[in-house]
């Protein structure tokens, strides 16, 4: 297995800085030992105008095959893994994309303590990799590379030269340019695609994958066209970690939005509310209001979903009636915050039993949500762009089916009475949608119908008597214990 980098320079940014950028001296060839081979960097050319790394991979296939059947982790396929020993000596694949990653970890990262100022310049680069089994051919070759910037030569490789007609190999041989890149994020594209090509991961895919894949693809692969094809791929098609990995990037801007949610709401009401002179802010109005009705439902064991920074949880927890608090949130951000806030590590042996915080996405069904006594859904639907609502409806009414569910949301009516807020703005940037009263109940009382709940409404705030309260809250109470068959 064999690729090299190519980089052009001028005698003031010669090229031979590729050495440092790589961490490897252009005049020594040396010798790495990986896991499954030896990985030997090598420069055949190392001048200042022009100068190439070479990364040679000798696969160990003796020892690929006894990882696979001795100590695999978690029960690897071994007999996926031994078909794939033949031509992993010679052609470019996940195992390529694993040395480039141990070889070059500091140039992925884009760290060069000698040199701190490398890193971060673009230039130009030239990647070649003669033998890459890449299914979808030269087609996807392109669509993946491309919208990075990338000009892209891939050639199919024949099957066998002697012997044309029998067609091409699902070998290409690969030529990527580009103008302006920095090494690191040559290197992390690789790193990601030469595994999503090959299309046969060789070891068992462990659920810190999805967490390196973010990391690896921050920057790049959200937005990136093939977005799904890339993730479901590089995770073997797993599909449960396809699909966590989708919904978190996904929702990575969302994560960054929801930080400064909270604080947005609270001064804009409070500087509201002030004037109304009301002095509690809405936020803390919304929680009083919530746990009220849960008290009131009887509930001991409650999910907070779409949790957030579990303020919530927090207040849940100073009442002795809630034995089991859960949050989930599918930002892991949120959530490193709420365990903050909670001081969930030093928590005392009794407290933290009481309470859990683990992510997920309301819009699939998770058996961990079933048989709890209520759901809070705080603020949380008008997140979720709206062909997705009947989803979650599924997941929380469908699957989870707490006796009670309690779901909150904006008054959209009300936002004329904030003078803070711009006519025709919703409160918050990300929220998708902002009903009215009217619009809420529809909603509600449709998912009541079709799942086997009432369905009561509240006001949260003041309750305005043109417009209603700045927030709206629906009180789901399960009257038939069955799911209601769909129509
Ligand atoms: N319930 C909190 C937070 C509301 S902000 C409160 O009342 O203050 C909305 C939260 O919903 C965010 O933390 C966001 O990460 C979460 N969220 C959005 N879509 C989600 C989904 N599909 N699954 C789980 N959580 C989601």
């Amino acid at each position: 297995m064999f690729l090299t980098i190519t980089t052009t320079g001028t005698p003031e940014r010669p090229a031979t800085d590729l050495g440092y950028l790589l961490h490897k001296h252009p005049d020594k060839a040396q010798a790495f030992s990986t896991s499954y081979g030896t990985a030997h960097v090598l420069y055949p050319e190392a001048e200042s105008g022009r100068c190439t790394a070479a990364l040679l991979l000798e696969v160990d296939a003796v020892a690929l095959v006894r990882r696979g059947k001795g100590k695999g982790r978690g029960g690897a396929p071994d007999a996926a893994l031994a078909q794939y020993v033949n031509d992993r000596p010679y052609a470019a694949s996940s195992l390529l994309a694993v040395a480039l990653s141990s070889v070059f970890s500091s140039a992925m990262k884009g760290v060069c303590n000698a040199r701190p100022e490398l890193p971060g310049q673009a230039r130009p680069l030239r990647v070649e990799v003669p033998a890459l089994p890449a299914r979808g051919g030269p087609d996807l070759v392109r669509k993946l590379f491309e919208p990075l910037g990338w000009a892209v030569t891939a050639e199919p490789v024949p099957l066998d030269t002697e012997f044309p007609d029998w067609g091409d190999s699902r070998y290409v041989s690969l030529v990527l340019e580009a103008d302006a890149l920095t090494l690191a994020e040559a290197l992390r594209h690789l790193y990601v695609l030469l595994p999503v090509l090959d299309d046969a991961k060789h070891y068992w895919v462990a659920p810190d994958e999805v967490d390196k894949l973010l990391r690896v693809g921050e920057g790049w692969l959200p937005g990136h066209p093939e977005q799904r094809l890339i993730t479901s791929r590089y995770l073997s098609r797993r599909w449960s970690l396809t699909r966590q990995a989708t919904e978190r990037l996904e929702l990575v801007r969302l994560a960054e939005a929801d930080d400064s949610e909270v604080e947005e709401i609270d001064n804009a009401v409070e500087a509201e509310t002030e004037a109304e002179e009301k002095p509690t802010p809405l936020a803390v109005q919304r929680r009083e209001a919530i746990v009220t009705a849960l008290r009131q439902s009887g509930a001991a064991r409650v999910l907070d979903l779409g949790c957030g920074q579990g303020q919530l949880v927090q207040t849940l927890l100073k009442d002795p009636a809630f034995t089991e608090i859960v949050g989930v949130d599918v930002s892991m951000r949120a959530l490193t915050i709420a365990s903050r806030r909670l001081k969930l590590d030093r928590m005392g042996e009794r407290q933290a039993s009481r309470v859990q915080l683990f992510q997920g996405s309301l819009a699939y069904t998770d058996v961990r949500l079933k048989g709890y006594d209520a759901a809070v859904l705080s603020e949380v639907i008008e997140h979720l762009d709206l062909p997705r609502l009947p989803a979650l409806e599924y997941a929380v009414f469908g699957s989870a089916r707490p006796r009670t569910v309690l779901v909150t949301t904006p008054n959209v009516e009300y936002n004329v009475r904030w003078e803070s807020l711009p006519a025709g703005h919703v409160r918050h940037g990300d929220h998708r949608f902002e009903w009215t009263r009217a619009e809420f109940r529809a909603w509600a009382e449709a998912v009541a119908e079709r799942h086997g709940y009432g369905v009561a409404f509240e006001p949260v705030g003041p309750d305005d008597p043109e417009v209603g309260p700045p927030t709206q809250m629906a009180v789901f109470t399960q009257t038939s214990p069955k799911e209601a068959k769909a129509a």
